[in-house]
């Protein structure tokens, strides 16, 4: 954008303006391409498209690519590469959903070999990494990540290992691992880092900055921010984009993201330092009002001193610690199906990175099919309750919680 070397400019500024470019009419607000194909203007402009598909600037189709895909590609990556002398060896590629952002980046970057996975992972992940990969080559580990010790233990365990999948903050217990000595690791075993940021999201932490080699993302969440679009998202080097044939990948499978939701997304990522610093600040807050409760057991997030990783996230983090958190009612299930239904702001819903606040329990709900013996060992007790926080004001929430809480 304008950096010199008086000026920096600010991660909220970035997240404003970046992935702009000009437009032909000067559109204030980057138009839609709501176009499937693009036309030539003669055979040798389409001979030149076709034979550089992803060097050339002529756009061919919208599986391959879009300008308004492209544009918010090229914003993802400025926030999580933002302050990096090395930004512009990487580049950003969109995904129709969280998932396909994640099956991709797996299935190119370990293909053929073993990958560590942290143990608690976002239920679809481990699904994937326990029954597709494995059919298609790729072998799991899982891991506790929190303890880089383990990390070392089972890259030694396994020499073919290429990637290690963790999650920057990861669900029930909102454990946070330590990237800078994970990516470390990986190096010295010759593997690569893939890093899930969604729970954090870039205004938190960075985890490129810190050495991981690959960020995804579920722009569902945080990114898009309001709840109207499932959409996914990678960052990486271009360099291993081209080694890993990524881009032929997304093609051929044809995950990229349609022309619409990036749009909505473009938007959503121009507020995001806004509403994070707001979702932080009401998340601490309210933290803080749940573990002074009687009713409540236990509060874990990570900005919480009580929790075991606080110094970790602290040496990681930057201006707070993210929007979810989750608790334990003493009250166990009644307690937990109480508050389900005495809520009155807070929605009822699985997902999390809306402006308005979500609540779930997953003993009733998301984690109903399994066993109480399978889901007290993932630590999703009766009594636990996540909490995805809006920007609305705390005191309002905490009402809203403390007339439900039994
Ligand atoms: C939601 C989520 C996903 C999956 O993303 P979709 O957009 O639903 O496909 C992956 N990882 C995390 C941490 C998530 O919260």
């Amino acid at each position: 954008m304008m950096d010199t070397k008086q000026h920096k400019i600010s991660f909220s500024t970035t997240a404003v303006h970046a992935g702009k470019k000009e437009d032909q009419f000067g559109a204030h607000v980057s138009p839609i391409y709501q176009t499937s194909t693009f036309v030539f203007k003669d055979v040798d402009e389409g001979r030149e498209a076709f034979s550089n598909e992803e060097g050339s600037e002529t756009h061919i189709y919208s599986r391959l690519a879009n300008p308004t895909v492209e544009h918010l590609e090229r914003a993802i990556c400025s926030l999580e590469t933002y302050g990096m002398d090395t930004a512009d060896e990487y580049q950003g590629m969109a995904f129709g959903s969280g998932m396909a952002a994640i099956s991709t980046g797996i299935l190119t970057l370990a293909k053929g070999g073993h990958v560590i996975a942290q143990d608690a992972l976002y239920g679809c992940t481990s699904q994937f990494l326990e029954g597709e990969a494995p059919e298609l080559g790729i072998t799991t580990s899982f891991v506790d990540t929190s303890d880089s010790f383990l990390v070392e233990m089972e890259l030694k365990k396994h020499p073919n290992t290429k990637l290690i999948y963790l999650e920057s903050i990861a669900n029930p217990t909102m454990m946070v691992s330590d990237i800078p000595r994970i990516a470390k690791l990986a190096e010295d075993y010759g593997a690569l880092l893939m890093v899930d940021n969604t729970f954090a999201s870039p205004y938190h932490l960075k985890p490129i900055t810190l050495g991981a080699d690959v960020v995804a993302h579920s722009t569902t969440k945080y990114l898009g921010g309001h709840g109207t679009v499932i959409g996914g998202a990678l960052v990486l080097k271009k360099q291993l984009i081209q080694d890993s044939a990524m881009a032929v990948f997304r093609k051929n499978l044809g995950g990229i993201a349609g022309p619409m939701d990036a749009f909505l997304l473009t938007n959503g990522v121009k507020t995001l330092a806004l509403r994070m610093e707001k979702q932080a600040k009401n998340t601490m807050k309210i933290a803080r009002f749940l573990e002074a409760h009687s009713a409540v057991d236990r509060v874990w997030y990570p900005g919480l001193e009580s929790h075991p990783q606080h110094h970790l996230a602290n040496a990681m983090m930057s201006n707070g610690f993210g929007g979810v958190l989750a608790f334990e009612l003493k009250g166990g299930y009644e307690a937990g199906k109480h508050l389900m239904n005495s809520v009155k702001l807070c929605s009822l819903a699985v997902s999390l990175g809306t402006v308005d606040t979500l609540i779930q329990h997953p003993a009733s709900m998301t984690h109903a099919v399994m066993s109480e013996e399978l889901r007290n060992q993932a630590g999703i007790t009766e009594g636990l309750v996540r909490l995805a926080v809006g920007i609305e004001d705390a005191e309002d929430i905490i009402y809203d919680l403390e007339q439900g809480i039994l």
